[in-house]
């Protein structure tokens, strides 16, 4: 164990709370891959939460309508503040509220959250959250892009695949090192079978068995692709004098492309 929760389970490396109207939507994406492999090993401890059960009216009504006038519903600050208080008092974690208003989602962040012990992940939806929650909760707002989804579930998800796949045991010893941003770059070409495919041949070094040779083409290659796509990663990379020698050679080869639009 990493470290304790302080919630009932102690054996898990991070707890996550999903507080949604949604429950039903994270039941697919959750039930394969890299997170049901995660949750089975213990690794970490998935709970969602139906924001309803906080909503302690006749109908269990969350939202209602935009002071002001205006179209749409915000979701009402009691069963929010309730039910984000009362899963954080369970000592689970930090609170996080998906929003496109939010510090944007990046690798680096992820990796922050990844050290927590748990995550409360409040999903809005509507036209989002009465401010006042949020001035009470004061939750950490992370967003997922800039853009406007209808609701924070599928930030939600995006946020746990990006969080859970960085926990010590979910991914192959040194997987998630040499991915893109990991190293501040974007990682290189891969490669597998068959060694020639409709004529285009994997570079010979790959197949050299020569692993000085092999990783110092990698990071040529990272660096090459960096330069190509996303040159201002450049600027904060941390670079070794022998990256420094590389990225000249790579500069000298072509100048930089730029993002690619449509
Ligand atoms: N009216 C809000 C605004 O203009 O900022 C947008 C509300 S959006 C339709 C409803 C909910 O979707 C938000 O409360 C948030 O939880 C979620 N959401 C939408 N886009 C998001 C994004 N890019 N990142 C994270 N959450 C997002």
């Amino acid at each position: 164990m990493r470290r304790r929760t302080g919630g009932e389970r102690e054996d898990v490396d991070l707890r996550i709370d999903i507080l949604t109207l949604f429950p039903e939507m994270f039941s697919g994406p959750f039930a394969g891959g890299m997170i049901r492999k995660a949750t089975e090993a213990g690794i970490c401890d998935l709970r969602v939460h139906d924001l309803r059960d906080w909503a302690h009216t006749a109908h269990r009504v969350v939202d209602d309508e935009v002071f002001g006038g205006g179209p749409g519903m915000v979701l009402k600050p009691e069963p929010i503040v309730a039910a984000c208080e009362a899963l954080v008092a369970k000592g689970t974690g930090r609170l996080v509220y998906l929003t496109p208003q939010g510090v944007p989602l990046d690798q680096t962040l992820a990796g922050r959250l990844a050290l927590e012990c748990g995550l409360v992940l409040l999903c809005g939806r509507y036209e989002g959250v009465d401010e006042r929650a949020l001035q009470i909760l004061r939750p950490l707002e992370i967003s997922i892009g800039d853009y406007v989804l209808t609701g924070g579930e599928l930030p939600a998800m995006v946020l746990v695949d990006a969080v859970v796949r960085l926990l010590p045991g979910v991914l192959a010893a040194g997987a998630a090192a040499e991915d893109s941003f990991a190293t501040g770059l974007l990682e290189g070409p891969q490669y597998t079978r068959p060694r020639v495919f409709r004529g285009l041949e994997v570079p010979e070094v790959l197949l050299s068995g020569d692993h000085a040779r092999i990783a110092a083409w990698r990071r040529y290659e990272a660096l090459r692709r960096t330069w190509r796509r996303r040159p201002e990663l450049l600027r904060s990379a941390p670079l070794s004098a022998e990256d420094r020698r590389m990225l000249r050679a790579v500069m000298a080869e072509e100048p930089p492309a730029g993002r690619t639009q449509p």
